[in-house]
């Protein structure tokens, strides 16, 4: 099965995606992971990789929409994966589409994502870097919401609650 997890920064689909991973025995593919080992790299692609994440914008999307193909060319992907971070815009996705049989979006209310945001310590969650990704979450990530609500594959969890009942919600629609 492929799967789209999608919500804001905070919303947990990082770690509901890990959980699901594992329960299905598929890899699970971050485009955020994959930039944020990139850009340990050395190298001029590396250092612009480490701006962009530390300023919280996106890597443009030629770039990403390659990454995500290649990776998909590896053979750990062959009975599905689960996705976190990409597409983010409907360009992404025009580019290169994975072709999710199913996206789940984790609803959360913003007041709780900053709070949560606040309290994780991750290198490239600075105050500023936090509200540009919260700000192109809402202007850019949002609309494809309703792109994958008319193709019928999104289904809407509840955020907030305790991790393994939402895992437990989520697998009803698996
Ligand atoms: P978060 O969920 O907090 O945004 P991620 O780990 O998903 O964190 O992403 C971290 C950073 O990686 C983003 O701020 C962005 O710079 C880059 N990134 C991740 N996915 C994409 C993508 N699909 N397109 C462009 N940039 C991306």
């Amino acid at each position: 099965m492929k799967i789209l997890m999608i919500g804001p920064q905070g919303s947990g689909k990082s770690t509901q995606a890990k959980l699901l991973a594992q329960f299905l025995q598929v890899p699970k593919i971050s485009t955020g992971d994959i930039f944020r080992k990139l850009s340990k790299e050395n190298g001029e692609e590396a250092r612009s990789v480490k701006d962009i994440l530390g300023q919280g914008k996106l890597v443009d999307d030629e770039t990403t929409a390659e990454i995500v193909k290649k990776r998909l060319q590896q053979s750990d992907t062959q009975n599905g994966f689960i996705f976190d971070g990409y597409p983010r815009n409907i360009n992404q996705v025009k580019l290169f589409d994975p072709g999710f049989d199913k996206v789940i979006y984790l609803k959360t209310p913003k007041e709780e994502l900053i709070r949560r945001l606040v309290s994780r310590s991750r290198a490239d969650d600075t105050f500023e870097a936090i509200n540009t990704r919260l700000d192109l979450y809402f202007t850019q990530t949002e609309p494809l919401l309703d792109y994958y609500r008319q193709k019928s594959s999104l289904v809407e969890v509840d955020g907030m609650g305790d991790i393994n009942q939402i895992q437990d919600e989520i697998k009803k629609f698996i």
